[in-house]
């Protein structure tokens, strides 16, 4: 049996990666200090005797022994990541130089949620791991874009250096159950406005594209990324290449709600990506990996999860 380290583990792809490691029978402890994580995302794993939560910062040191690291400890949506730009700086810096110094004591193999925000605007399309990005070092976005590319050079120097085993995986958008309903993301504001039948909010023109990833298939990605040979280092796109404008994905969401909410137009973000897509042919390559689940039935899956907990307690739209 592995001991296997989450940090991040309370949020919403942590919580699906807590699960899907102790159903291949691994010890799990999970790290996170709440900022975004939620006590609902792993209430179920609590009774679990292979299931140990810590709260913790990741900013600062941490001893523990374990065979494993997967990094996710990071806010992930604009707003978040936006609301405390140097805490969001630090926990990708710090975090990742702290969770390296504990992989290199402890001999452990570490991975990297990394981001296709490496990419920033691109200019290349669909984004190849090859490509360097096009990213703002200076604006809103860059706590979060220049966090993350600091920490992919971190892993790769300490791979260098001390020969630790890393693996660099590069996420584009996913969505799915346990995403934050406030988070400002997109699919979640999406939804829960159709389903409170309130305006859904379209920043721009709605013609900039992303590509969405149930989070199934993302983690079934980690999974078969971190059992890789040792020599394989990524960084690796792992996301779902069928990509759609913001505009066509609200469409879809008021079709599977059945919702008459209005689409409403808002100004769009400064530096917010035009395109996006990932180049997945070396995931495919090297894990036989792609994703399996189409966009409207992780859509029926991700509103149905909403509804319940819209149903359960009264949250307010972001
Ligand atoms: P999330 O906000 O649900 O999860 C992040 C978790 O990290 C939360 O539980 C939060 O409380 C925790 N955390 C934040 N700062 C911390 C700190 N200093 N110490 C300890 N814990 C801390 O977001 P998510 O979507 O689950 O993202 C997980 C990881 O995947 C992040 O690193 C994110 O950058 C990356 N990622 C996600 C996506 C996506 O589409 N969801 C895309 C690209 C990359
Ligand atoms: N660290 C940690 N847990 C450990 C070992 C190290 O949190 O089990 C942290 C420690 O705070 C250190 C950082 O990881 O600052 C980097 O460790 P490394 O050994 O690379 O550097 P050094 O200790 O020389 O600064
Ligand atoms: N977006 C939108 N309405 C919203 C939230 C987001 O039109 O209520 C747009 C946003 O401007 C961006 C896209 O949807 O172009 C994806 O935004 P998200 O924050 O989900 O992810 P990211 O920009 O980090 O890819």
């Amino acid at each position: 049996m592995k001991k296997v380290l989450v940090t991040g583990g309370a949020g919403f792809l942590g919580s699906h990666l807590c699960e899907k490691l102790l159903d291949a029978g691994n010890e799990v402890l999970c790290v996170d200090n709440f900022f975004t994580g939620a006590k609902r995302n792993i209430a179920h794993l609590l009774p679990n005797p292979y299931f140990e939560l810590i709260r913790h910062d990741v900013t600062f040191p941490l001893y523990v022994e374990v065979d494993e690291i997967y990094n996710l400890a990071c806010p992930a949506s604009p707003i978040h990541y936006q609301h405390d730009p140097v805490q969001t700086l630090k926990t990708s810096v710090h975090g990742a130089i702290n969770m390296l110094g504990l992989a290199k004591r402890v001999n452990a193999k570490i991975f990297q949620a990394s981001t296709s925000e490496v990419y920033g605007d691109p200019e290349v399309h669909p984004q190849p791991e090859s490509y360097w990005g096009k990213v703002n070092p200076v604006g809103i976005r860059s706590c979060y874009d220049e966090g993350k590319r600091c920490a992919e050079t971190l892993f790769f120097d300490y791979h260098r250096q001390h020969g630790l085993l890393i693996k660099v995986a590069r996420i584009f958008n996913t969505y799915g159950p346990r995403m934050h309903p406030n988070d400002g993301r997109v699919v979640s504001n999406f939804i829960v406005q159709a389903l409170k039948g309130e305006d859904i909010t379209i920043y721009g023109e709605g013609q900039q594209t992303r590509s969405f990833c149930y989070v199934d298939d993302l983690v079934e990605g980690f999974v078969q990324l971190m059992s890789t040979d040792d020599n394989v280092t990524g960084p690796l796109n792992l996301g779902n290449p069928n990509e759609f404008t913001i505009r066509q994905l609200a469409e879809r969401v008021l079709e599977l709600t059945g919702s008459s909410s209005n689409l409403i137009f808002k100004p769009l973000p400064q530096d917010d990506p035009q395109q996006r897509q990932p180049d997945i042919s070396k995931a495919h390559a090297l894990l036989d990996w792609q994703p399996r689940i189409m966009l409207d039935s992780g859509l029926q899956k991700t509103i149905a999860y909403f509804d319940k907990i819209l149903s359960e307690e009264s949250l307010p739209v972001v």
